[in-house]
């Protein structure tokens, strides 16, 4: 008998990564919900200024789609959702907005100092 057939076909890689978040939520216990400023429209700016590409390993939301079959992530960069502006998110694909998760402190200061020196964000709020 073969025991391969009782174990079900090939989950749907979709199915996986919807697991994977579902998951990472709940190991962040991170249940507030995204303030309204956080829309679709603002998303979609912020990935028009990272060039749409992951900013921390330069994955395209292109290859993204065909990859996972999803869009990249908005990610808040001091991990607070209420804190929903340009200086504060950045494009990140569904790998590196998993490994963000830890060691957030290194990757606050990572981000912020990577966006301050790529669109001179400390110019702009000296302004
Ligand atoms: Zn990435």
């Amino acid at each position: 008998m073969k025991m391969l057939n009782l174990i079900p076909k090939v989950t749907q890689k979709r199915d996986v990564i919807s697991w994977i978040l579902r998951l990472s939520k709940q190991l962040t216990r991170d249940e507030s919900p995204y303030p309204p400023e956080f829309n679709d429209e603002f998303k979609l700016a912020v990935k028009k200024r990272d060039g749409f590409k992951c900013l921390k390993c330069g994955m395209t939301e292109e290859d993204h789609i065909k990859i996972y079959g999803i869009r990249e992530a908005v990610h808040h960069i001091d991990y607070k959702k209420e804190n929903t502006c340009f200086e504060n998110c950045c494009t990140l694909c569904i790998k590196c907005n998993l490994e963000v998760n830890s060691n957030r402190y290194y990757w606050k200061n990572f981000f912020q100092s990577l966006l301050s020196e790529r669109y001179n964000l400390n110019e702009v709020l000296a302004k």
